[in-house]
């Protein structure tokens, strides 16, 4: 990777640390070489850190480490984007990003809904999930359940009710995530579809 940092102050680079998931911007650190050459190597995101002045390995303490999913130059070589898992609160406030409000986009929460629905096939059971008991009537019922949903949609859609609709909205969402996860898909595997088409 080709990387200028000498561009700005004391050789430090810096890097932008994006969940992988959500797409939720997590928090800024400065890499020098090193730095980088350390997260390559052990796939736990390391900085230079300016206060401590010396190679910081995020979650080092707290156990919070941001596992590397990729890095990105950006396009004149002296900033990166860098996709992680975070394996915890990334500020050591506690909060899950460094910033008060919460960046992620709609969609980012969409897909973190379908990391709990995922969650709950693998490890809960009907009597205490609604969405496991749905994943143990099998994929028949789950469309079934879709295609109820679809039709109370189409029912609200005709009402001036828009608190019915978007609630109806949400209850074919939720359920189509379900079904798309019991074929064993994800919404993204959809969206490619879409992109694909839009060429
Ligand atoms: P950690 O790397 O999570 O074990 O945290 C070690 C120390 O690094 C903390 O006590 C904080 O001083 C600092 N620290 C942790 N997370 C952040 C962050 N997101 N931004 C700035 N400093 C942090
Ligand atoms: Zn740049
Ligand atoms: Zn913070
Ligand atoms: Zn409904």
């Amino acid at each position: 990777m080709k990387l200028d940092f000498t561009k700005y102050t004391n050789g430090l680079i810096p890097a932008i640390i994006q969940d992988n998931g959500t797409k939720t911007v997590l928090m800024l650190g400065y890499m020098n070489q090193e730095a980088l050459d350390k997260t390559l190597e052990t796939k736990k995101v390391t900085f230079f850190s300016r206060s401590k002045n010396r190679l910081w390995t995020k979650g080092e303490e707290s156990g919070n480490f941001l596992e590397l999913f990729s890095i990105q130059n950006d396009c004149d070589e002296d900033t990166l984007l860098i996709k992680v898992k975070p394996l915890g609160p990334t500020c050591h406030t506690g909060a899950a990003t460094c910033w008060q409000e919460a960046n992620e986009s709609n969609f980012g929460f969409l897909s973190q809904l379908e990391n709990v629905i995922q969650d709950r096939k693998n490890n809960s059971t009907k009597e205490n999930s609604y969405v496991a008991s749905l994943f143990e009537k099998g994929i028949n019922k789950i469309a079934q359940k879709v295609g109820e949903e679809a039709v109370e949609v189409v029912i609200e859609a005709k009402d001036n009710d828009d608190s019915l609709f978007l609630n109806e909205s949400a209850d074919l969402l939720f359920h189509y995530l379900i079904l798309l996860q019991a074929k064993g898909f994800k919404l993204d595997n959809v969206v490619e579809v879409l992109k694909e088409r839009t060429r």
